[in-house]
């Protein structure tokens, strides 16, 4: 008999999911608007608290596109954005006819390196052109350096799009990720900590700034009987289906946070006596990550060889599911003729490093079958 397949992240429905669906047929409230919306997105507001507003949007690259724009990117701007992350990060930039300005990692959260930052502003600024915007990423649910990288951009007073796609359930010095940001990006997409199958929200400040969401997101129609527009608008607003099974994932959201550091610690027991590899794990006390992925790196020098992609070859003889890290944006083809500052962090955490299995849903029985492939090829 084949082992079932053990997935890097998949959905988990808590239970209750169902029951706002059904709510939402029952009451023929089939549509990108309704109860289910209004009622996930104060969710997510008392969740996040720090006083933001959430608009609920189709997407997290959606809530992106829409942020850039709401920010004022245009044509031939230039937004800096961390190179470690998932294109999706990077592709609205482009969207917008924009320039991408790309930027290295540090080696404690691998996100954005605050030096490397204001290097690649400094620089910009002398060639003619300051930055609109930049676009820093918690990447796998780890904070980045919150305190110098917005220290950064406010000594250069450029707006910060928050991407916390991947952080819903973080946070640093107790303030929840997804709200340090001039705007803060969330994604449920059915791999992400939480889902809703599909969508995305934008956080942002205040009500005025809700509204601007919700109007772009829905066409950008004005206030006339007939459909007026004096502006481009999307298509871009939350189904009141998908809120739903959002409502019900808010009622697991934490529960899920703490299955998933579970996860982490199983890869930091077991790890803790292999030497050469890395866990990547909250520098300090400051940091909270809800380790969406947990992930590592391997340096073969000290493993006598084994390399990542030996161990993801392992896996996958077991039917287990592992991937490299987010190739950084800055060696993709389509992205690798645009600037890039900083030197090689991101490349080499990219070479050597490995995501493991890490869903809510993994039992002792699927922990029993990684472990088994670990001790196989590593020892113990
Ligand atoms: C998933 C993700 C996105 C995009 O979110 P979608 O909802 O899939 O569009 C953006 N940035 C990062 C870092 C992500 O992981």
């Amino acid at each position: 008999m084949v082992n079932s397949k053990i997935w890097l992240s998949s959905p988990h429905m808590g239970g209750t999911e169902q029951n706002y669906v059904n709510e939402a047929f029952a009451t023929n409230w089939v549509a990108p608007l309704g109860p289910n919306v209004n009622g996930f997105e104060s969710d997510l507001e008392n969740y996040l608290q720090a006083d933001v507003k959430v608009g609920a949007l189709s997407s997290g690259t959606a809530a992106i596109h829409l942020g850039l724009i709401i920010l004022g990117v245009q044509a031939g701007d230039e937004v800096i954005c961390q190179s470690m992350t998932f294109s999706a990060s990077a592709n609205p930039i482009m969207y917008l006819g924009a320039i991408p300005i790309f930027i290295d990692s540090e080696i404690e959260t691998w996100n954005m390196c605050p030096i490397a930052l204001e290097e690649a502003i400094k620089d910009r600024i002398a060639k003619g052109k300051k930055p609109k915007a930049i676009i820093g990423v918690h990447l796998y649910g780890m904070p980045y350096k919150v305190d110098e990288i917005h220290a950064v951009a406010k000594r250069y007073d450029i707006p910060v799009l928050e991407d916390s796609a991947e952080a819903l359930g973080s946070h640093y010095k107790g303030q929840k990720c997804g709200t340090f940001g001039d705007m803060g990006v969330l994604s449920f997409n059915g791999n992400k900590i939480i889902t809703t199958s599909g969508g995305g929200a934008l956080v942002i400040k205040n009500l005025a700034m809700k509204d601007r969401v919700v109007f772009l997101s829905t066409q950008a129609r004005d206030d006339a009987p007939h459909y007026q527009h004096s502006e481009v608008g999307y298509n871009y607003r939350m189904s009141n289906i998908s809120a739903g099974i959002g409502r019900g994932q808010m009622e697991v959201l934490d529960a899920h946070v703490a299955l998933r550091r579970q996860m982490h610690e199983f890869y930091v027991s077991y790890f803790s006596n292999i030497k050469g590899v890395t866990v990547l794990t909250e520098p300090d006390q400051d940091y909270f990550s809800n380790h969406w992925l947990s992930a590592i790196v391997i340096d073969p020098a000290l493993t006598t060889g084994i390399t990542s992609e030996d161990l993801r070859l392992a896996m996958e003889a077991e039917n287990i599911e592992s991937r490299p890290l987010w190739k950084p944006m800055h060696l993709q083809p389509i992205f690798q003729d645009y600037p890039y500052y900083g030197s090689t962090i991101a490349e080499t955490l990219f070479k050597n490093g490995l995501c493991l299995p890490s869903g809510s849903n993994l039992d002792d029985e699927a922990r029993a079958r990684i472990r088994s492939v670990l001790v196989k090829l590593m020892g113990t």
